[in-house]
């Protein structure tokens, strides 16, 4: 009998970080420098809380968000690099970003059910790639094992000056302070994290730097 070839190890790569701190930006652009796939987790949240508002369920009722978990299929992809996300086979897009998603999706983050459906789902994006999810609780929960975790920060003035100016009425402070405060997963620095303030980085420089971190942390980088 033929043994199986063991299948090529993927790897993630945890980036987690308040509101507005550059995660998304950096994670775009670590993914693009180093080939992987961008793993958008707050967009599985709001698409979450998308529905759970389209369906006119109290976000505070845990137990109606729960149920409709249990109705609705949650559909995670790939569209080239970027992760796809879509709820009974509809990509909410712009939709996500708006401002009643940003005035709930703590609170539908907040309830053990959601948390424990949506950690499967980004889990499984390891079966079919090496990948750079940020978020909140990458690198405490969904990827505790991973060397590779990074910590984005950034002062406050300054994350609500990049909301601002990307057009957002967003409260990112108490958005902040609901995902740190709450008992399920709440924002943390992870064991083993590098933390990474943006505060005084331009985008560039801090690729660069959550570049070399990544190498200290043992992440054989392609010069390039
Ligand atoms: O990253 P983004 O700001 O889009 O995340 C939206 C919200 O989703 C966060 O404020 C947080 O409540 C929740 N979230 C989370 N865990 C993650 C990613 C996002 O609880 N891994």
């Amino acid at each position: 009998m033929t043994p199986n070839p063991s299948p090529a190890p993927h790897f993630a790569i945890a980036i987690d970080g308040p509101a507005a701190s550059g995660k998304s930006t950096l994670a775009r652009l670590l993914a693009m420098r180093l080939g992987l796939i961008m793993v958008n987790s707050g967009a599985m949240y709001r698409a979450i809380t998308w529905k759970v508002l389209q369906e006119n369920i109290d976000p505070q009722d845990a137990g109606a968000v729960a149920g409709l978990l249990d109705r609705i299929a949650i559909q995670c992809g790939c569209d080239g690099m970027m992760s796809t996300i879509a709820i009974d086979g509809i990509d909410p897009g712009d939709e996500l970003r708006g401002e009643a998603i940003n005035g709930n999706v703590s609170v539908i983050a907040a309830i053990p059910a959601v948390r424990e459906k949506l950690i499967d789902l980004q889990r499984g994006y390891l079966a079919h790639a090496s990948i750079v999810m940020e978020g909140r609780d990458i690198g405490s929960v969904v990827f505790p094992d991973t060397p590779y975790k990074i910590y984005v920060d950034a002062d406050e003035e300054v994350r609500a000056a990049r909301r601002g100016d990307e057009g957002q009425i967003d409260s990112i402070a108490q958005r902040d302070a609901a995902d740190s405060k709450r008992t399920a997963a709440p924002l943390v620095v992870a064991a083993g994290a590098v933390i990474l303030d943006t505060s005084h980085h331009t985008i560039e420089s801090g690729v660069a730097a959550a570049l070399e971190i990544l190498k200290q942390q043992g992440l054989a980088i392609i010069a390039g």
